[in-house]
Formats: C-alpha cells, structure tokens, sequence
C-alpha cells in the first residue's frame, strides 16, 4: 500500500455553512464525520455492502460525488470506489494524524469529510486505488429514481 500522488486543491469551497448551521442540518453522526472528520465503525454503514446502481450523492450539500459503475466489493466494511464520478468534485488533503500517511477526501462543494483514498492495495480495479468512504456520508439516488430532484 502506497499514499497515492493527489494534488491539493486549496480552493474555496462553493458552499460555505458556518459549524452552528451545519449542526443544525446533519444528525449527530453525520455531523462528527462529515465535519470533524470521524469515522464510522466497518459494516455498520447503510452502503458498504449495496449493489444498487445509482449515483452516490454528498449527504451535506448534494453534489453528485460517486457512482455505483465504480464501486466495488473491498470487504474493508467501508463503500469503497475505483475512482469519484469525476476528479473536480472531490478535494485531497494530506492527512499525518494518527501516526500515518494518509490522503483525505473531501467534497469539493461544501468541504465535508468523505473519507480516505489508498492505492495499491492489489484489488485489481482500473485505478488500482481504494476511495473508502463512510456511509453516512453518502447519500445514494439509486437510477430508477433519477429524475426525482435530489435533497440539497
Ligand atoms: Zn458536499
């Protein structure tokens, strides 16, 4: 396993809410990840284990963020992608807490914690790299409801 080579991305997230607002928005859980950067316990999230096809959306803001064409079955208890819908809606940031070296990703639109990205771990997907990403996070829109308008 290797920390892949991402750049950072210091831009200005579009949506700015400030600590008080989001609290007030997210449950309690899906307040201590995606804005403190938590971690939810392996395979107790909603999608770790979904074959839905659908688009996986930011549980804060909305952005359309993954999509199920690259998740894939890691068995790490986490969703885990390939690779995000596309690489401008995730941000990276250099994450050494906890004694490793590790890469965080974040939405772009709104600067919540999604979770980390690893690569060559051996799974054998396209990108060799492992988007793990917490559940509670995510919000899927599985296809057949498409055209639904989704929560912002
Ligand atoms: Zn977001």
């Amino acid at each position: 396993m290797s920390t892949p080579e991402k750049a950072e991305n210091n831009a200005a997230a579009p949506v700015v809410r400030s600590e008080d607002e989001w609290r007030r928005e997210l449950t309690p859980e899906e307040y201590h990840v995606l804005r403190q950067a938590g971690t939810e316990r392996p395979y107790t999230g909603e999608y770790w284990d979904t074959h839905t096809a659908g688009v996986y959306h930011c549980r804060a803001c909305g952005a359309e963020l993954f999509t199920s064409n690259e998740k894939f079955d890691s068995h790490c208890g986490w969703p885990s992608f390939w690779a995000p819908l596309a690489e401008e809606r995730v941000r990276y940031i250099h994450d050494r807490t906890l004694g490793m070296d590790r890469i965080e990703v974040r939405c772009a639109n709104c600067d919540s914690h999604l979770g980390h990205v690893f690569e060559g771990e051996g799974y054998g997907t396209p990108t060799d790299q492992r988007y793990c990403i917490n559940s509670v996070s995510l919000k899927l829109v599985t296809a057949d409801s498409a055209d639904s308008t989704p929560e912002s």
